[in-house]
């Protein structure tokens, strides 16, 4: 399948999931993550605000508010760039050129002092190759983390494979409802 197929396969069936299954999903996800060795190790944490069909982050963005680690929104850029923007309880949202929550703050952190990455995507194989709208956004902010990048996918979003292209950077682990996968061991 080439990767648009891929795209649009796994964007259908996302979107037909129901409000309620999206909810739990996102909850057992979230469960998941706040277990993990790289979360319990990590100060300063990217995360994203979630759209309709994407995992959902409310759950993981309290969780990480309330352990006083330091929260970090993607801020997308005209250039096709990303920031990682520091977000507070005090922290003033308004909607982006996507109509995705963005933060109005200045304070931004080096993507190469990020401690954890949690990064959406439209589709993933379990070697934690990982395919998002096709803007590459994250590809070129994942390419200056030190840290590991962890997917957040439900199990339909799954694959058997992709084929990475040499900017895509892949997932240390995928999280779904159902498992963590570690994709470093698998290859
Ligand atoms: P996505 O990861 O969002 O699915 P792709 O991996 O298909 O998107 O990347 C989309 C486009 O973004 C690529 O064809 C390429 O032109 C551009 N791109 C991605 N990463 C980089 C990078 N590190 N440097 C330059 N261009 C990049
Ligand atoms: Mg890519």
């Amino acid at each position: 399948m080439t990767r648009e197929c891929i795209r649009s396969e796994v964007r259908k069936k996302r979107q037909a999931v129901s409000g309620i299954h999206v909810a739990e999903m996102s909850l057992r996800i979230c469960e998941k993550i706040v277990a993990l060795p790289e979360y319990l190790k990590a100060k300063r944490v990217l995360c994203y605000a979630a759209l309709p069909e994407e995992v959902q982050t409310r759950g993981i963005l309290w969780a990480i508010q309330r352990s006083r680690r330091e929260l970090y929104l993607p801020v997308w850029q005209r250039d096709g760039s990303m920031k990682a923007v520091r977000v507070t309880e005090d922290t003033e949202f308004k909607p982006d050129q996507f109509g995705i929550d963005t933060p109005v703050s200045d304070e931004t952190l080096p993507p190469e002092q990020l401690d954890l990455a949690l990064v959406p995507g439209v589709a993933f194989d379990r070697a934690g190759n990982r395919l998002g709208f096709g803007k590459g956004y994250f590809d070129r902010f994942l390419a200056r983390c030190r840290c590991p990048a962890i997917g957040l996918a439900y199990e339909l979003q799954l694959v058997d494979a992709i084929e990475a292209q040499p900017q895509d950077v892949p997932m240390q682990k995928i999280i779904t409802e159902r498992a963590v996968y570690n994709c470093a061991a698998s290859e």
